[in-house]
C-alpha cells in the first residue's frame, strides 16, 4: 500500500492519517506530518506559525518577540513573502514571492491538505501575530 501523503510505498506500519489524509500513511509522514499537525491544533491557534516545507515536513514556530518581524517571515519562506489569497479571517497564507523564479519545488502537503497551491515552503501565520 501507498503512503497517502509521500506516495512512497509503506513499509511497516501504517498510520491513521487524519486530519491530513483519509488513507493511512507511513511512519515517517506520522512524524513529519500528521502529528505536528495534530499538535498544532489550526483552527484555536492564535500563538504559533505552521511551516509546510515540499519536503513533506510540518513544524509549529513561534515568533522570537510577541509578533514575528518581517526578517523571521522572510527567513522561514526562504525569500521576499508573498500573502497568498485566502477569505479566511483569521490566518494569513505567506508563500515566496519568487518561488517559481527560483525553481522551488512544489508543495504538496499544502496542496492537497488545504488547495494552496505553491512552491517552497508555505506559512500559515495567525493574523494577530503578524505586524
Ligand atoms: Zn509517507
Amino acid at each position: 500500500m501507498k503512503c497517502s501523503i509521500c506516495s512512497k510505498e509503506i513499509q511497516g506500519d501504517e498510520h491513521n492519517a487524519l486530519p491530513i489524509a483519509v488513507e493511512p500513511c507511513c511512519s515517517t509522514c506520522n512524524d513529519n506530518v500528521v502529528i505536528p499537525m495534530r499538535i498544532y491544533n489550526l483552527g484555536n491557534n492564535t500563538k504559533e506559525a505552521l511551516l509546510m516545507s515540499p519536503d513533506f515536513k510540518l513544524k509549529i514556530i513561534k515568533p522570537k518577540a510577541d509578533k514575528f518581524t518581517l526578517k523571521e517571515l522572510q527567513d522561514l519562506v526562504e525569500g521576499y513573502i508573498e500573502y497568498y489569497p485566502t477569505s479566511n479571517k483569521n490566518y494569513n497564507i505567506i508563500v515566496n514571492e519568487e518561488g517559481l523564479l527560483m525553481r522551488l519545488s512544489l508543495n504538496k502537503i499544502s496542496s492537497s491538505v488545504f488547495g494552496i497551491h505553491a512552491v517552497g515552503n508555505v506559512l500559515i501565520v495567525p493574523k494577530k501575530l503578524i505586524r
